[in-house]
């Protein structure tokens, strides 16, 4: 008998503000496709323990394989934009998602069905329309990080997990949002574990 086994508690669905990206020391590239638009943008679904600790790389049998999302490429262009450098097409930074987390679910959901779950789990949270309907906008004003948390946890239920870093001139900016995922990818649950997230209690949302 074949026992699909499942080594991990829940997932992480963590998505980025490219603007918070980019404007740090660091700086960014954009894709190969253009900048992308003002929007959160997905870094990863991430298989974690309950303890915070979390598998990584567990299948190098089973590389990304660039044609199992050639359907819904389009897509993970715009919802999944890369902001590395140098600029990519996307396969890179999606091949080191899925390389390093997404084989340590395998057992669950397949390439293009990691994907594809992570474009149902953005759509589904909508974190730029919540935010700016409560009037949080990625103006560059700072806002506090109870009104931000409060806003996301209104509109889907469960208490996210922000994670910060610092802009050019050493503001605390909103960087990160984490929403936790059942081992299913499908609903949302409360974080067993929040990230440790380094925000101050007010924070800047820098214009992209
Ligand atoms: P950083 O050191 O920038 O916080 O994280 C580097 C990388 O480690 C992330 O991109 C992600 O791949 C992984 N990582 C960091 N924190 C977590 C976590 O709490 N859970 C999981 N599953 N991966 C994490
Ligand atoms: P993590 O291991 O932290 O999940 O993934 C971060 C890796 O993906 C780094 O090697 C980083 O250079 C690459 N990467 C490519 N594009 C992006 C991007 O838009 N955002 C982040 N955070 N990492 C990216
Ligand atoms: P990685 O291990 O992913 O190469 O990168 C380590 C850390 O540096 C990650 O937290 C990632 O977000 C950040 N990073 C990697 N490449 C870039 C980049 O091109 N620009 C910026 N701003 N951060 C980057």
């Amino acid at each position: 008998v074949f026992c699909a086994s499942q080594d991990f508690d829940f997932f992480y669905f963590v998505q980025q503000w490219p603007g918070s990206y980019c404007d740090t020391k660091q700086s960014c590239c954009y894709p190969t496709t253009g900048k992308p638009a003002a929007d959160f943008g997905i870094h990863g679904l991430w298989p974690n323990y309950n303890d915070g600790s979390y598998p990584s790389n567990c299948d190098n049998s089973n590389p990304f394989d660039p044609s199992s999302i050639s359907d819904i490429k389009r897509q993970l262009q715009s919802e999944w934009p890369t902001l590395a450098c140098p600029s990519g097409d996307g396969n890179k930074f999606w091949g080191h998602e899925w390389n390093k987390h997404g084989t340590c679910s395998e057992d669950i959901l397949d390439q293009p069905g990691y994907f594809q779950a992570a474009l149902k789990l953005k759509q589904q949270t909508d974190l730029l329309n919540v935010l700016q309907n409560v009037g949080i906008n990625p103006d560059g004003e700072f806002y506090s990080l109870t009104s931000i948390t409060k806003a996301i946890r209104d509109s889907t239920g469960f208490t996210p997990g922000l994670e910060c870093n610092v802009d050019a001139s050493g503001n605390s900016q909103l960087y990160q949002i984490y929403i936790c995922v059942d081992t299913s990818a499908t609903n949302l649950i409360e974080c067993p574990v929040l990230p440790r997230g380094k925000c101050s209690s007010r924070i800047e949302f820098p214009i992209f």
